[in-house]
């Protein structure tokens, strides 16, 4: 079933009774080529990519709870190119490069929005690391503008430019960075990977993982076991719990991260801004919620909820950054695990264990990376050689202390990135 204006058209005459599934509920096969743990969005993207780039059709996703439940469909849905390192660099700009065709790839619409983002700068010292960043940005082939006081006052008057602590001195802005909908991307890759053969098995808990000899064998699951030549662990905020079934012990640690919707207003927030000196950063969805965030809760859990302490600390930031914001009446909260890494950056790598391959570490900015992570992880798993643009994410940089990529130079603690 493919999408088009004609269809909907169609459908909406005939009373909308000619649509199908997006994807089958199959029952597990007892055997696959590749076995892919998390259908979340890079467990999805993964599984598409295999299929539909590299033609392996013997794909199973298996995920422990609903697809796209996890924080796929928790994230602030922020999609940017805008690291400064190498191996970030080039990982998130082709991730970018992919967003910008993905609907037309899934033939399906994420919303993808590209309304810019706003990184805010409050002292001399940020404006230096602020033009940095920019000259990588460009550097990379991404755009990249530096904006002043003035410049960022026309776009959102609304700020406090004069607060005691946090003064606004600019912003660095990246136009093609934007939003998207976060679910629409999960059902998109998985509507695509289901359509090239991939077998999608919801309520299916991967509870152990088969080793004979340190090559795998499969995996143990609530639905019995299944056989695999090769396995992807891909279960962000549980990558510890799934990788210790391994015998591994990753260099993770899960986090709490919340956010929060507002009710619905009159559009007021064209693009995304961010308050990194506050800990703040806010978008409006389509529907007209201002959705916005702060940072970790600061201590490690697997509970998918917050504290209210930090909410104080998040509503304190907003109405630091932008006092209007205290008229709005919040109507959602929720909280979403993070895989948070040492460095803060990403690992995509294979394991000691012949045919056991990794995907873990997005801290808080794994949504943006989906497409990439998809893509790479395919290529890794599909040919055993890493993709180019994800060559430095590797698992050892955090045995030998080389290649770490800390973006925010906050040094090795999980909870800083
Ligand atoms: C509040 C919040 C705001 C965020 N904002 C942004 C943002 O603006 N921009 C951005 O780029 N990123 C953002 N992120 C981060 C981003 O959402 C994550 O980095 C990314 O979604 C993680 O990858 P995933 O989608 O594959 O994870 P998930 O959707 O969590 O997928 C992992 C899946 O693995 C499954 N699983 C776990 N264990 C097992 C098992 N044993 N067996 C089977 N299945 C298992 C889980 O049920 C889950 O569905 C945010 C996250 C949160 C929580």
């Amino acid at each position: 079933m493919r999408f088009s204006g004609l269809r909907i058209l169609k459908e909406g005459v005939r009373g909308n009774r000619g649509w199908t599934p997006h994807w089958r509920n199959p029952d597990p096969k007892p055997d696959y080529d590749i076995v892919i743990i998390g259908g979340g969005g890079h467990g999805l993207a993964t599984a598409y990519h295999l299929a539909a780039k590299y033609g392996q059709t013997r794909v199973a996703v298996l995920e422990k709870g609903y697809l796209g439940g996890g924080n796929i469909g928790r994230n602030t849905t922020i999609v940017r190119a805008n690291y400064n390192l190498p191996g970030n660099s080039e990982f998130y700009s082709h991730s970018l490069k992919l967003w910008e065709d993905m609907e037309q790839e899934l033939n399906f619409n994420t919303m993808m929005s590209q309304r810019g983002v706003l990184n805010l700068f409050h002292s001399d010292a940020q404006r230096d690391y602020a033009a940095r960043r920019a000259n990588s940005m460009i550097n990379q082939g991404d755009d990249a503008e530096l904006w002043s006081r003035d410049k960022v006052r026309q776009t959102v008057p609304y700020l406090d430019f004069d607060n005691g602590r946090f003064p606004i001195y600019g912003g660095l802005y990246h136009a093609r960075g934007g939003t998207a909908r976060h679910d629409a991307v999960a059902w998109g890759y998985a509507r695509g990977a289901d359509q090239h053969g991939v077998d999608l098995i919801q309520n299916c808990e991967v509870t152990g993982i088969d080793i004979e000899n340190g090559k795998l064998r499969g995996v143990q699951t609530t639905r019995g076991a299944i056989r695999a030549k090769k396995v992807g662990i891909v279960a962000a905020g549980r990558s510890s719990q799934v990788a210790a079934m391994a015998g591994m012990r990753l260099p993770i640690e899960s986090h709490v991260l919340q956010a929060y919707v507002t009710e619905g207003l009159k559009p007021c927030i064209d693009g995304v801004v961010t308050f990194g000196m506050g800990h703040f950063y806010i978008s409006q969805s389509d529907k007209g919620g201002l959705v916005f965030g702060g940072d970790l809760d600061m201590y490690a859990s697997y509970a998918a909820r917050g504290n209210l302490p930090l909410t104080e600390h998040v509503m304190e930031a907003a109405m630091t950054l932008m006092p209007m914001i205290g008229k709005a009446r919040i109507l959602r909260s929720w909280g979403g695990i993070m895989d948070m890494s040492p460095d803060g950056s990403p690992i995509i790598d294979k394991t000691h264990i012949e045919g056991l391959y990794l995907n873990c570490g997005w801290c808080y900015g794994g949504f943006k990376a989906v497409p990439a992570s998809g893509d790479c992880f395919a290529h890794l798993m599909a040919t055993d050689t890493p993709h180019p643009v994800a060559a430095r994410l590797r698992l050892d940089r955090f045995e030998t202390g080389r290649g770490l990529m800390d973006e925010e130079g906050t040094g090795s603690q999980h909870n800083l990135h």
